[in-house]
């Protein structure tokens, strides 16, 4: 058990409040993690203060001389990836294949931030007048807060962190309260990193308290926050008001489409993998599987089966399929939609009820759970449930297919299994989604590619790739006149 501070202008801190919270395992609640201060708004204050401070060299540290820095963080994280991710598995519960795959992810950020400090380029575009250049550049904003979910513990957090600060921003992290100390010892990273003191803060506490107050800081330009449509909406509020940068990515209701040409096999490994990896609890987690009505039947057999060899268990042993969910709030909240899907009229095809045999009676488990004869209106083949539930839902064709995959709010990740070239070209034209995957399951997101989606998912900003350095900065258009005279666009003409 380690007990954290916050980090603040390059030192580990206690909080002014003299509060603090713990950190516990949700395969094994007796485990205790960490202690975290819970900060309050004079913590946050004195980080604003430090990152304020440090930006004003920091935004002209040649890109190149910061991107060093991201590859020496991403060489202190490869060579710590075994240990980080035994901590992010006894700290938020999933299997330790995946949390070795979420800590892989922010290693392949920071090696993508460390080259796009080299290759940070702007456009040079042609002027209508003569002796005369025109050019964009991207510029820093200045403080930003970044607001994080526990799902993947150290993956989002990079994916905010590195292009934050690599544009020349400082920023403070505020990680959810769930998965605290996987976040904190990523700050760790980059502090022993080189990154000078004040460029990247973290203040633990409650979304209520640190969130809020970052919201309305005044100093802060901008928030980067992933998590649920409900908060998201709170913050695209409160920054709308005071016209605050902020970049939204949020919940999902993701469906794997089958038809009935597919290779039903391969679209069988696909939504095992998708619906209960995680235990369910991604935001492109496959909630909803929708099958052609001629292959309806056998698939649904073939899913039961399969469904049911799923081992349950503390996520560090190595043979666990599905851990535990991340607190008992959640749990809670797949109890509360399986009671909703069988008051609806759904049929519970398998599962259905907390796991408590052997070790797992002190941990947070609910068996991989599965609905069918579900219709596309029912409650738990619309909202969010963030857990090992799968919703079957039977279409006649493929054009009735998907109808049903883009009849929800949320609009994250899509995915079709077909091997008909025309019908897989069509589902990527018509789905209403940020991602779209053909014959593979609705994860499996790549670090340098844009991630987000249309709808209640977001408000049209992408991360990952080239397009998060675009949420972090401001493009500054630039015209030099070389010609000694006063040209007027759009007045002047160009005469030989
Ligand atoms: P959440 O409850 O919305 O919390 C996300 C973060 O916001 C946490 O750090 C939370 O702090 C903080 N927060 C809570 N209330 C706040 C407020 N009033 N002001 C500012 N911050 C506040 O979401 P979650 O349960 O952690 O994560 C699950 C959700 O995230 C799901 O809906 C999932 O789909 C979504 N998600 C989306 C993506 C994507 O890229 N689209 C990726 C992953 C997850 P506390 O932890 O202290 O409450």
């Amino acid at each position: 058990m380690k007990e954290y501070k916050n980090f603040i202008n390059g030192k580990f801190v206690d909080s002014k409040s003299g509060r603090t919270f713990e950190n516990r395992n949700p395969a094994n609640w007796d485990e205790l993690i960490g202690i975290f201060p819970k900060s309050n708004a004079e913590d946050l204050n004195m980080a604003v203060e430090a990152a304020k401070k440090a930006y004003t060299k920091w935004r002209s540290v040649p890109l190149p001389k910061k991107a060093e820095i991201m590859r020496r963080a991403a060489e202190i994280m490869i060579a710590r990836k075994e240990e980080a991710a035994r901590l992010m598995t006894r700290e938020m519960g999933k299997i330790i294949k995946e949390t070795r795959g979420d800590y892989q992810e922010g290693i392949d950020t920071a090696l993508f931030a460390a080259g796009q400090g080299r290759r940070y380029f702007g456009y040079t575009v042609p002027s209508e007048l003569p002796n005369k250049i025109c050019f964009t550049r991207r510029d820093p904003l200045g403080v930003w807060g970044l607001i994080t979910p526990w799902n993947f513990p150290v993956a989002i957090p990079s994916w905010k962190i590195f292009p934050c600060i690599l544009s020349g921003n400082t920023a403070i992290i505020k990680p959810a309260t769930d998965t605290p100390a996987s976040a904190g010892e990523l700050v760790q990273v980059l502090h022993e990193a080189g990154l000078p003191e004040g460029v990247l803060n973290i203040v633990y506490g409650g979304g209520g308290e640190i969130g809020e107050a970052m919201l309305s800081h005044p100093d802060i330009v901008g928030i980067s926050f992933t998590g649920s449509s409900d908060i998201g909406r709170r913050i695209g509020e409160v920054c709308g008001k005071t016209l605050k940068r902020c970049s939204l990515e949020l919940g999902g209701k993701n469906g794997q489409v089958v038809l009935a040409d597919a290779n039903l096999e391969l679209a069988l490994d696909g939504v095992v993998w998708g619906a209960f990896g995680t235990t369910g609890q991604r935001c492109t987690a496959t909630s909803r599987l929708i099958l052609e009505e001629p292959i309806y039947d056998k698939f649904i057999e073939m899913l039961k089966a399969r469904v049911e060899k799923l081992k349950l268990g503390n996520g560090l042993d190595e043979t666990v399929d599905v851990g535990p969910l991340v607190n008992k709030a959640q749990r809670d909240t797949v109890a509360m939609y399986v009671e909703i899907g069988k008051k609806e009229g759904a049929k519970l095809l398998t599962g259905g009820e907390p796991y408590t045999e052997g070790e797992c009676a002190k941990g947070w488990f609910y068996k991989p759970t599965v609905f069918i004869d579900v219709l596309p209106t029912m409650r738990i083949a619309q909202e969010e449930i963030f857990g090992p539930v799968l919703s079957v839902i039977k279409a006649k064709d493929f054009e009735e297919a998907i109808k049903i995959l883009n009849g929800t709010t949320y609009g994250l990740s899509s995915s079709i299994y077909t091997n008909d070239l025309n019908k897989a070209q069509k589902a990527i034209e018509l789905a209403e989604t940020g991602i779209v995957y053909i014959n593979a399951p609705t994860i499996g997101a790549e670090c340098h590619l844009p991630f987000g989606g249309m709808k209640n998912t977001g408000n049209g900003h992408r991360e990952g790739g080239w397009t998060a350095y675009e949420i972090f900065t401001e493009v500054k258009t630039v015209y030099i006149d070389y010609s000694g005279t006063l040209q007027r666009a759009q007045i002047d003409t160009w005469n030989e």
